[in-house]
């Protein structure tokens, strides 16, 4: 297959590239497009057989269900049961945006998309040109992450493409995402609302328009084995480079001091070595890339996916990365960085 890759400007929407998208969603094929959070790969959502393409260009485990997009809140009603009050809250403040809500679903939504759950992951994007092409195609799109299954997700087309090419039929480049995480994931089917997946929107910024807010515990820590997440998606490894990732927690000069001598260590067995870290942290580190992640967790959740990306293509062999605070966007920074590394933690 050639895969079509077209640029759009996001401030002077080319409406023909647009109708030429949804055309292509309509007949059952593949567009990666850019969202506020990562790049999605869009197939018809109420299309059993076009999301099955999803799942082949991806690579992902089949129990995986996928979010659906809608382009305008009228769109809800056809493919949930309902809509709890908490949920009225959260899509008042938050929607358009990067928050996606699981309700119960309609029995129009395939089992190829819900995994077979009697519940459905829906999001109203707030990016231009994902919104013009979902409501051209005129049908909820489902939109996962525009890359293979378990690697770092797509904050630009270019990593799509690495991925992607040859896979879908058309790639649609509206440059950098601006958050550069994946959407926060709420469960609104319970007595009180779940996160399931942090994300941009904190879950300080929830709590502040529906009150408590639980926390699945898979956000934070490995599931052991057998244990059912309540997102299918957490028990898999993801977000993962090529390169081996490490996490060092500690005081800051004892991490200094831990993330040197591993590096040395490793430049002297002939490996390629990599720094994450705060920007004003790069002096005290020396490696072959040291990689400032920014100045505050909003900057690093924007750059990290990237960042990953980046050492695979300069054929990074080792990561080391400091441990941030898991407060505010933290929180979902920290979540992504410790699937990337598997877990594995070196207390300095
Ligand atoms: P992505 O592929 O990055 O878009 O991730 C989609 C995430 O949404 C995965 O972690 C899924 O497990 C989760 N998800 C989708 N649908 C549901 C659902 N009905 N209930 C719980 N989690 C869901
Ligand atoms: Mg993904």
């Amino acid at each position: 297959m050639i895969t079509i890759f077209e640029k759009i400007d996001s401030n002077n929407i080319n409406m023909d590239l647009i109708e030429k998208a949804a055309g292509i969603l309509r007949k059952g094929g593949l567009v990666a497009f850019p969202t506020e959070t990562v790049y999605g790969l869009g197939a018809d959502g109420l299309n059993a057989s076009a999301c099955k393409k999803i799942y082949e260009a991806k690579g992902r485990p089949s129990d995986n269900p996928l979010i659906l997009h809608i382009g305008n809140i009228s769109q809800l009603k056809d493919i949930v049961c309902d809509i709890p009050e908490c949920a009225v809250k959260i899509i008042d403040r938050f929607w358009p945006g990067p928050v996606t809500l699981v309700f119960r679903k309609k029995s129009i939504v395939p089992d190829s998309v819900s995994g077979g759950l009697n519940t459905v992951a829906v999001r109203f994007p707030s990016n231009p040109v994902a919104r013009a092409i979902i409501n051209a195609a005129k049908t909820p799109v489902a939109a996962p992450s525009a890359n293979t299954s378990g690697k770092p997700s797509p904050t630009r087309a270019k990593h799509v493409l690495h991925d992607m090419d040859g896979k879908i039929d058309m790639i649609i480049d509206g440059g950098s995402c601006e958050v550069g995480l994946e959407s926060t994931i709420v469960d609104v089917t319970g007595k009180k609302p779940v996160i399931l997946r942090p994300g941009g929107i904190t879950k300080e910024m929830l709590e502040e328009v529906v009150g408590a807010i639980d926390i699945d515990p898979a956000v934070y820590k490995a599931l052991s084995a057998g244990e059912k997440p309540k997102a299918p998606g957490m028990k898999y490894t993801h977000y993962s480079p090529d390169a081996e990732v490490f996490l060092v927690k500690g005081e800051k000069s004892n991490v200094a001091e831990k993330i040197n001598q591993l590096v040395k260590q490793d430049m002297e067995n002939g490996l390629k070595t990599g720094v994450m870290c705060l920007n004003s942290n790069a002096g005290l580190y020396k490696a072959d890339m040291v990689v400032g992640v920014g100045k505050n967790m909003r900057q690093a959740g924007k750059a990290l996916f990237d960042i990953l990306r980046d050492f695979d293509e300069n054929k990074v062999n080792k990561v080391y990365s400091e441990v941030f605070e898991e407060t505010g966007e933290g929180m979902a920074v920290m979540n992504r960085l410790k699937k990337a590394a598997g877990y594995k933690l070196i207390e300095a």
